[in-house]
């Protein structure tokens, strides 16, 4: 969907349409570019030191994807076939997927209808004698309330990974996410909090063998050059990528503060009863980054469709749960594991949010939503009456 025309408000905006940012990130490629250090060295070495410190972690290992940044946290943590991995249905693909890439197997766990993250309860009926490790998603840039599933984990002998490519600098209970289980993965894929320009991603750690671990595996197990101490593969950050990280590192917290207070402008403007705005996280000022912003409500594709009308994109993240996706679908079975997340699957709707958005947005997606939402329940209860 165009990003240009004023009378369309875009579901998110590109670094092209900030003059400013755009000029600096042409230079810090360049500056790599003029070296010809294209893998690995200082361009490389100083994000993941700034990163580590924005993160408040010992350790940041860049690399070259998000997926990337799960399967290697994966084989880090020693997680092998025969293994089973929980993960919440409601996410992004790549959370399972790097599961069965390590050769283990995904269990779905259900999701909390009101937070769409997953919780003690959902993980508990998820769990079998073979799971090894749980992949609590910060979905959306919501913190998942880990300190309680951390302790359920340390009580039944489980490794904790956190799937925080959503969630860049979200905090729980004043930890940054990535940074409270045993390792954490982020994407720096170009829509995310903290986009690249291309693909990209990393592993936070505070145990420094798994960052040894992970730091092998992303370049064939190789140290030094040619000596091959495990079967790794290519998984590094690329040094422009790099470069370009580093410079919008310095954004993120202004960006992040900017898409909050876009959240609490939309719950505002939206105000009908039919549409159910998230709630309101335990500490409003760290628990979201607001990566999407997702209502409910029961007539979401003809909401999808009106909003559309008037210029207004709009997302669905996402509309196939991954246990009904076609992938998974033959492993899991015909019974629902996860009947909260397929109900959701059906009900949810992103709306536009990004750091630039302006209040004259904001509004007109409020009065568009409210309109459409009027429109709808006269339809319905024109049929029902
Ligand atoms: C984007 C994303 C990933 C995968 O990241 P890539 O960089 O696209 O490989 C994994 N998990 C979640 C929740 C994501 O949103």
């Amino acid at each position: 969907m165009s990003a240009t025309a004023t009378s369309e408000v875009p579901l998110t905006l590109m670094d092209q349409h900030d003059p400013e940012l755009f000029a600096q990130l042409i230079a810090a490629i360049e500056r790599v570019a003029a070296k010809g250090a294209f893998t690995g060295g200082a361009a490389v070495e100083e994000f993941e030191n700034d990163y580590a410190d924005w993160c408040e972690c010992a350790h940041a290992i860049g690399v070259s994807s998000g997926t990337e940044a799960l399967i290697l946290a994966l084989r880090a943590l020693g997680v092998e076939p025969g293994d089973e991995v929980i993960v919440p249905a409601n996410s992004f693909i790549a959370t399972a997927e790097a599961v069965s890439l390590v050769g283990a197997r995904p269990r779905f766990a259900d999701v909390d209808r009101d937070t769409q993250v997953v919780t003690v309860e959902t993980l508990q009926a998820a769990l079998t004698p073979n799971v090894r490790c749980v992949i609590p998603v910060h979905l959306y840039g919501r913190t998942v309330e880990l300190e309680p599933i951390v302790s359920w984990a340390r009580a039944n002998g489980l490794l904790v990974l956190e799937d925080a490519a959503q969630a860049h600098g979200a905090r729980s209970r004043g930890r940054r996410v990535g940074t409270v289980g045993d390792v954490g993965a982020f994407s720096f894929y170009p829509a995310k909090n903290l986009g690249a320009w291309g693909d990209g991603g990393a592993v936070v750690t505070g145990d420094a063998q798994v960052a040894e671990r992970v730091r092998l595996l992303r370049s064939h197990g190789e140290q030094p050059r040619y000596h091959h101490r495990a079967i790794g593969t290519t998984a590094r950050l690329d040094a422009i990528q790099a470069a370009v990280l580093r410079v919008k590192l310095g954004h993120l917290e202004q960006w992040n503060a900017a898409r909050r207070a876009a959240a609490e402008r939309l719950r505002e403007a939206i105000g009908h009863d039919g549409i159910v705005v998230p709630p309101n996280p335990p500490d409003a000022d760290g628990d979201h980054v607001y990566h999407q912003f997702v209502v409910r409500t029961p007539h979401r594709d003809a909401m999808r469709q009106l909003l559309a009308e008037r210029g207004i994109a709009t997302g669905v993240h996402y509309p196939i749960p991954i246990h009904r996706s076609q992938a998974y679908a033959a492993e899991v079975g015909s019974l629902d594991v996860a009947p909260t997340a397929t109900e959701l699957a059906g009900e949810i709707l992103s709306l536009p949010i990004f750091p630039a958005i302006t209040a004259e947005q904001i509004e007109r997606v409020g009065e568009a939503l409210r309109e459409s939402a009027q429109r709808l329940d006269a339809a319905v209860a024109a049929t029902t009456g």
